[in-house]
C-alpha cells in the first residue's frame, strides 16, 4: 500500500540551493567544442546530466564551474565535435 509523505522517514535535506556545489572542481577531462563544426542542433544541451551547457546565440557555451567531466555532450554530438581533453593538457 502506498504511504503518505507523513509516514515516510525523515532524510537531510539542503537548505541551499544546488547551484552553491561547484560539481566542476571533480572534472578531471573537459569538453571542447569545435565552432567550425559545430551545426547548433542542442543535441549536447539537451542530454548534459548537469544543464551546465548554456546556448548563447544557439552556440554550446560549457559552463566549467558545472561541467563534471562525465563525457556524455561528446557522445551524444552527432557531429563530433565535441572532444574531451585531460585538464592538465587544457
Ligand atoms: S562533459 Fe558531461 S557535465 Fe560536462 S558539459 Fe558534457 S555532458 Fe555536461
Ligand atoms: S551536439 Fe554537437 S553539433 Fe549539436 S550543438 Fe552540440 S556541439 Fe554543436
Amino acid at each position: 500500500m502506498t504511504k503518505s509523505y507523513e509516514e515516510l522517514p525523515l532524510t537531510p535535506i539542503s537548505t541551499e540551493p544546488s547551484t552553491i556545489n561547484l560539481t566542476g572542481l571533480w572534472r578531471v577531462i573537459r569538453p571542447v567544442v569545435d565552432k567550425e563544426k559545430c551545426k547548433k542542433c542542442k543535441i549536447c544541451w539537451k542530454f548534459c546530466p548537469d544543464a551546465a551547457i548554456k546556448l548563447v546565440d544557439g552556440e554550446p557555451v560549457i559552463d566549467l564551474r558545472y561541467c563534471k567531466g562525465c563525457g556524455i555532450c561528446a557522445f551524444e554530438c552527432p557531429q563530433k565535435c565535441i572532444i574531451m581533453v585531460r585538464e592538465d593538457e587544457a
